[in-house]
This record gives C-alpha cells, structure tokens and sequence, in this order.
C-alpha cells in the first residue's frame, strides 16, 4: 500500500441541533433520518476513498442533505415570513483559506455547489439574493422554480409561527406532540459537513433555509465564514448549526479553530467552550470539528443533534441523541 493509501480519511456531517428526545421522534421519522444520513456519509466516503478532494467530499454528502426534504436545506428548506424560501449556505477550503458563500438564494437546487462556485469561479467571497442567483444560473448550475422547495410540512409551520408571530427554528421531527411541549422544543435543521483528504486537506460546509418566519432578509450563521463554517489545516474544519444570530455573535467556528490552533486546545475542549459562550448569550446548537489527523468532536448543548461519521473503513456512523 502507497503511503496516500494508508492516510487517514474522515467525513464528519451534521443535520441540525436541537431538544428533540428519543421518547418524541417516532421510529419511522428516526429511520429515515439515518437513511438519509448514512447515504450522505456513503456519498461523501466514495469521494475520499477514490482520493478525491475533502471539499467535492464535502459537497457530496451535502447536497445528499439538501434533496432530502427532511431538513431545512434546500428541498424542505423553511419559510421565511413573506412565504419565500431563502437559502443560505458556505464553503472553505482549509488548504488554501479559499472560502465562497450565498445568502438569501432562491432559485438555486443546490446552494452548496453555489457557495463553491463562488469560491472558484469569481472574484469575489460572498453573494447575496438575485446576483447569486444570477451568477449561479450563469455557472450552469441547476436552477429551479422556487416551487421546488415547497413541502407542506413548512408551510404549514410558518402558518403558526404566523399565528404566534414568533420566529420557529425547525421542528420536523416533533410534529406529532401537542402545541404547548412544541413550544419548548426546538431543533434546528441545518445541514453541514467537514472532511479531511487523502491529502491532509480539510475543508467545511454548511448549508440552511435558516429559521422560520425570519423577516427583512435575515441571514444567519451559516453562510458567515468564522461564524458557521471555518477549515485551516493548521487548526480544525467547523461546521455550526443552531441559533444563527448567537453563532455570529460569538464567532463560534472560528472561536473554535483559534483555541486549537493557538491555546493547542483539544477539539472537545475548543467546542465545548464555543457553545459556552453562545449558552451565556442565550443561543444553543451543536458544532463538528475535524482535524488534519482525522481527529474529530460532534457536541452539542441540546438534547440532540442529528450526526455521522465515517473513516478509512467506509463504516458509517449515525447517532442523533446524547
Ligand atoms: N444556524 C441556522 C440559522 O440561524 C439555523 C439552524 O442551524 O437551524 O440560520
């Protein structure tokens, strides 16, 4: 075996943080979550495995997520206030500190490959709205009537986010328990993922509908470089989900690279003090790390996180609760 052969290969993913319990999600919604994970995690080790780079790896096991309309990216993505579907998502990649981002997309099937279109194919870090669109249907990407998206399970929620006028992060797990425990239960439903090469390249990705009955065209956490995506190989590949305005606060993916690269701070240590400061400003959610070693962490200050793994043995790893 070549030493490229024998190097260690790590896909880390996430689909979302949040209170749900084991005794609330039924057993055919927690099935499909796995399925949906494990084909994610699959799609993304195939990459890894046939030598591939960590961010097509990343993609892969993204865009799995995001044509799911279990979570809230792309397809099955949440409603904003006006009824519209607008998508969030980013890209880094650890090697180079190339980085590329869309927010408030709404035509595009698969804003990751959006974000990284960006990231190779202009000059620029970050778009937003029309342009992004624009510049994404001019890449070649898959467009798509915003109809698309739709899945009544969302619209549905934004109509009582409405009737409370309040802001809903995801719930779809929950939704066969009574309105006053949904009150108190929250899951976010961002999905992400992190990976390490055969090259001991890392790189980051997340991608969001953001939160229901959002308004003014709000932006969260995840198309924020530092704040829901963060890779340097010098330190960790991030991924955030959760309450997205707290993550910016707190700089939550970059905060975590930083302690490990410059306090040498174990990954578990580094994140678990991220999701400090965010607990100390009232925001909750979860975060994956991924070293150049293949080291990882996946934590959270919620009562779950949908989560997976997969290394050299092609083995893949689902958990959703502590
Ligand atoms: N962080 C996302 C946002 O605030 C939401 C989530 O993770 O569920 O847009």
């Amino acid at each position: 075996m070549t030493k490229a052969e024998t190097s260690p290969i790590r896909l880390v993913i996430h689909g979302g943080a949040g209170t749900l319990t084991r005794a609330r999600l039924k057993k055919e919604r927690e099935q499909a979550y796995t399925q949906v994970l494990e084909q994610s995690l699959t799609a993304g080790h195939a990459v890894l495995a046939a030598g591939g780079s960590s961010i097509d790896a990343v993609i892969a096991a993204i865009v799995v997520m995001e044509d799911s309309p279990l979570f809230n990216a792309g397809k099955g993505a949440v409603f904003s206030n006006a009824g519209r579907i607008e998508l969030d998502a980013s890209i880094m990649d650890g090697s180079t500190l190339m980085v590329g981002s869309v927010a408030g997309v709404t035509t595009i099937r698969n804003p990751i490959r959006a974000a990284r279109a960006v990231m190779t194919q202009s000059e620029h870090v970050m778009l937003i709205g029309q342009g992004a669109d624009a510049f994404a249907a001019e890449q070649g990407l898959e467009i798509v009537d915003p109809s698309y998206f739709y899945t009544q399970f969302r619209w549905d929620q934004l109509q009582k986010a409405i009737a409370q006028e309040r802001l809903l992060r995801d719930h779809d797990a929950l939704s066969d328990k009574p309105d006053a425990a949904e009150k108190m239960d929250q899951k976010h439903g961002t999905v992400g993922a992190v990976a390490l090469d055969r090259h001991g390249n890392l790189a980051a990705g997340t991608s969001t509908g953001g939160i229901t009955n959002k308004r003014f065209g709000r932006v969260g956490d995840s198309p924020i470089i530092g704040a829901g995506t963060y890779a340097d190989n010098r330190s960790v590949a991030v991924s955030a989900t959760g309450s997205g305005e707290m993550f910016i606060r707190t700089c939550a993916a970059f905060n975590t690279a930083a302690q490990v690269r410059l306090l040498h701070s174990s990954l578990i240590e580094a994140a678990d003090n991220t999701l400090k400061d965010v607990a100390a400003i009232a925001g909750d959610g979860g975060l994956i790390v991924l070293d150049a070693k293949g080291n990882y962490a996946m934590r959270f200050n919620t009562r779950g996180m949908f989560r997976g793994i997969v290394g050299n043995d092609g083995i893949v790893r689902v958990e959703i609760f502590e």
